[in-house]
């Protein structure tokens, strides 16, 4: 099944709107983009052209060499690397666009696409005109610690450019997905508590416990009302204190079924994309004021 971006949750292949969390997703079949389509379509294309100047250089300018096959082996690892380079960029596109807001919410790792493309532009212009310089200079390498000491700088030089490259397009890629589909469900503290609260609602009413309790009586329906929420600023996980009111039937003295209201208090942990990590019968407890973020949502009925 496809994966809906927003939360991480699966949708049928005719659903205009993902069940888990609500949003269009529609727009992700629109954005899943094949290698081919990345290549031809996207602009990837143009984070081939530094293989094909590996191969260039190999063939058009490096006289054939009187004996070894040292250029063969050094352009063929070059390309190889720099395809590989290619398609790490290019597959992990969706990572950088949910870095991006992992930035604006929480303490997330500080790479970000942008680095990526300065460090390796970097690396890529100041590499190249130096492998241009030794083998003007100093010549063909002969010697097996100037061989490696030109490969050392030839591969990466064509890796870096390869990398910023691909990257540049994959930015422009990212700018267009940020302008139409819907952000990740961790950067709205709302939506994840919808998200939270529902899977929450359904992992304590077991199924068939549910139906048990509430059979033939909608007044003994359990209403939840969330009374904390604290996202937690390491990861964009969530913390939730929920309430659960219910009204539970007992026989009477007089062997009549009567009821009374119960009350608990429910402690539950997610993840940023919402999944449940603890549920378990809690108490009202201080949290580190420091920390707190306070919302309400209000009563949510099951
Ligand atoms: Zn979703």
């Amino acid at each position: 099944m496809p994966i809906c971006r927003t939360c991480r949750g699966e949708y049928g292949q005719q659903e205009a709107v993902c069940p888990r969390c609500g949003s269009d997703v529609r727009v992700w079949d629109r954005f899943n983009t094949t290698l081919r389509k990345f290549v031809l379509k996207q602009g990837g294309v143009l984070g081939l052209l530094p293989s094909a100047a590996a191969l260039a250089v190999w063939i058009g300018w490096v006289p054939p060499e009187d004996a070894g096959n040292y250029f063969p082996v050094l352009t063929l690892v070059c390309v190889g690397m720099c395809l590989l380079a290619f398609f790490l960029v290019y597959i992990s596109y969706f990572y950088w666009w949910e870095q991006w807001w992992a930035q604006q919410i929480y303490y997330a790792f500080p790479i970000s696409l942008t680095l990526l493309i300065v460090v390796t532009a970097i690396g890529g212009l100041l590499l190249t005109p130096l492998w241009v310089l030794y083998y003007t200079t100093v010549g063909r390498p002969v010697e097996f610690i100037d061989k490696a000491l030109f490969a050392a700088i030839y591969v990466p030089a064509f890796v870096c450019l390869t990398t910023a490259v691909t990257a540049i397009v994959v930015s422009d890629y990212i700018t267009r997905l940020e302008q139409s589909a819907p952000p990740p469900i961790f950067a709205s503290t709302e939506r994840l508590l919808r998200v939270v609260v529902d899977a929450a609602i359904n992992t304590i009413n077991l199924p068939g416990l549910n139906t048990r309790v509430s059979a033939g009586s909608p007044n003994l329906d359990p209403v939840y009302e969330v009374l904390q929420t604290l996202r937690i600023p390491e990861n964009g996980g969530i913390h939730v204190l929920l309430r659960e009111c219910k009204r539970v039937q007992y026989p009477g003295a007089d062997g009549k079924m009567q009821s009374k209201p119960m009350e608990m208090l429910w402690q539950v942990q997610a993840d940023r994309w919402g999944r449940l990590q603890v549920v378990r019968p809690g108490s009202l407890e201080p949290y580190d004021v420091d920390k707190r973020v306070f919302r309400e949502i209000g009563r949510h009925s099951s």
